[in-house]
């Protein structure tokens, strides 16, 4: 009788993990995707902690290999190596990303070599919604040869995005993504501090809508600009006192990359328009990626870690110059794609 009460209980604990387990498994999967019928699928879950080295690596084979009989896509690359290494890029080597370059110019198809990766097409979609609108064709104006005023237009492929802190201003920066800040409620930093001079001109890093532009009591004078593909929001905040932004932009109007929007300042924390209220001047700089709309503002909205982001785009600077009358900055070279 007790050895049967036993073996009764035995398996109702083993029941009990057995449950316990599947639904630990089951919240895991939809923290990634979301897997009821009803509802759309959509991503609701990225960290992005590509290394630099790898961004870098990746976007040097992409654009040797542009025209090509065998193209390489840089966001391809990264997304194989991250659903190898199932995100944990301590694991990346160089050696890795050379043999995978090898055996796509040799002529093996990323279909099959992705074949039977659960990951590749999460990672995929995930790493695309953040790099898609960064790498392409495009024309830019250049200054002729032994000229000093004329400019011709030039035709190139590679980065297409910019940094966002004009050329010839200084700035430093650190991995700050995720500390924490106590201004109105307990939270987590969201985005890079940029530290630099109060005026410093702020760039368009993607070109786009701007869709929000004024004061909100966190990032004080912030201008949000939606990529056209709708995936990413850009976030520049903490603009400048009195002239926080680019005198003639508007909600709606379109940016181009490398555009000037605005100037670095230390507006902020405070429920009072055109207050200084932060200590450093810098500019806060984040990316929220967007699956579904419905993400945009919500307790789940998604934003990346775009440290190496920033660092990658760093060589690529929009040279400005000043309208000694109305003191706004305009970029110089002119884009088109
Ligand atoms: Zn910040």
């Amino acid at each position: 009788m007790i050895l049967k009460i036993k073996i009764r209980n035995l398996i109702i604990l083993i029941l009990i993990i057995a449950l316990a387990i599947s639904s630990i498994l089951i919240y895991q999967n939809n923290k990634i995707y979301s897997v009821s019928t009803t509802e759309k699928k959509f991503i609701k879950y990225v960290e992005f902690n590509v290394p630099y080295s790898l961004l870098d690596c990746a976007l040097k084979y992409d654009i040797k290999f542009h025209n090509t009989e065998k193209p390489i896509n840089w966001i391809e690359l990264i997304a194989y190596l991250g659903a190898k290494y199932g995100g944990e890029y301590k694991r990346y080597k160089r050696s890795h990303l050379d043999k995978l370059v090898k055996k796509l110019t040799d002529g093996e198809s990323m279909e099959k070599l992705t074949e039977g990766m659960k990951y590749y097409d999460y990672y995929l979609e995930a790493y695309t919604a953040v790099l898609d609108g960064f790498v392409g064709e495009y024309e830019i104006e250049q200054q002729k040869k032994d000229t000093e005023e004329e400019t011709e237009w030039v035709k190139k492929y590679g980065l297409i995005a910019f940094s966002p802190i004009a050329k010839g201003y200084e700035y430093w920066h650190y991995d700050d993504f995720g500390v924490s800040r106590t201004y109105g409620y307990k939270r987590v930093h969201l985005g890079n501090d940029l530290m630099g001079q109060v005026g410093t001109p702020i760039i368009a890093v993607e070109g786009g809508i701007i869709e929000a532009l004024g004061w909100n009591r966190y990032g004080g004078w912030r201008i949000g600009i939606r990529s056209f593909d709708n995936k990413r929001y850009y976030y520049y905040a903490h603009l400048r006192k009195n002239f926080p932004f680019k005198k003639a932009l508007k909600v709606g109007d379109t940016v181009k990359a490398g555009d000037v929007i605005g100037y670095m300042g230390r507006t902020g924390y405070s429920n009072t328009e055109n207050t200084n209220n932060i200590t450093k001047s810098h500019l806060h700089f984040g990316i929220e990626l967007i699956f579904d709309e419905s993400q945009k503002e919500s307790n789940n909205e998604i934003w990346i870690n775009v440290y190496n982001i920033v660092r990658l785009l760093n060589r690529n600077k929009s040279k400005t110059v000043k309208n000694l009358e109305t003191k706004e900055y305009h970029r110089v070279y002119d884009i088109k794609y």
